[in-house]
């Protein structure tokens, strides 16, 4: 049988506290949820790699490091309302369920979104709220977001979702062209936005109204 505790132990070591992230609240996080429940059955022993993996509809779950640098920039607090648009496998949700207050998360292929919130009721998350829909328009009913996360790329930063930042609010987001991104760190200052390039990356793009536009 696998030793999945042993693999998230190495995960969490070697790939991402060896990378520099290293927050305590954060890694505690990573040591919890566990990764291989969120992809499908055939890729579980795979699940702890150090690379994106399958989870269908021709979307992935992102590579461990990436989606632990980017809750690290959130810089989340348990008073943290927190909007993440691209739910996937509900993954990245559940990592920021432990580290936020609430997660409304949007996510536009009904069955990911539908497998998401089965997975992340099993694990009894009672703070993430899962939509499906365009998220490129935000998540209004539960405005403002101390903090958003967006985990598919754009050509620039949605307009509504900047609006629905809050004062002094982050966002992370993949900014660029279809195969190569830049990780930027938005932050809203007197109503401004103040950009910090972080590093290059690559996502599955962010399909929608304020996006890459409507495919079907
Ligand atoms: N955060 C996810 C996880 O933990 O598994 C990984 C997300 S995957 C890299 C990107 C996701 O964004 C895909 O599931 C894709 O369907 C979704 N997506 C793309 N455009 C979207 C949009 N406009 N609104 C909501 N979800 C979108």
């Amino acid at each position: 049988m696998t030793d999945f505790k042993s693999l998230q132990e190495e995960m969490v070591t070697q790939q991402i506290m060896g990378r520099g992230v290293v927050t305590p609240r954060v890694i505690e996080a990573f040591r919890k949820v566990p990764r291989h429940l969120f992809v499908p059955e055939q890729f579980w022993s795979h699940a702890y790699n150090d690379h994106p993996l399958p989870i269908g509809e021709g979307q992935t779950i992102s590579q461990p490091y990436m989606v632990a640098l980017m809750t690290d920039l959130l810089d989340l607090s348990k008073e943290d309302k927190v909007l993440e648009i691209g739910t996937g496998s509900g993954y990245q949700a559940a990592i920021l369920a432990e580290l936020g207050k609430e997660v409304f998360t949007v996510e536009r292929h009904k069955l990911l979104a539908e497998r998401a919130e089965g997975i992340l009721k099993e694990l009894n998350y009672q703070n993430v709220k899962v939509l499906i829909g365009d998220g490129t328009k935000g998540w209004k009913e539960f405005l403002p977001y101390q903090k958003i996360i967006v985990t598919a790329s754009a050509p620039d930063v949605p307009q509504p979702l900047f609006v629905q930042l809050d004062e002094m609010g982050k966002l992370v987001i993949p900014v660029g062209g279809r195969w190569s991104q830049d990780l930027i760190l938005v932050q809203k200052r007197k109503g401004k936005m103040i950009r910090n390039s972080v590093c290059g990356c690559v996502f599955v793009p962010l399909i929608g109204e304020y996006g890459y536009g409507n495919v079907d």
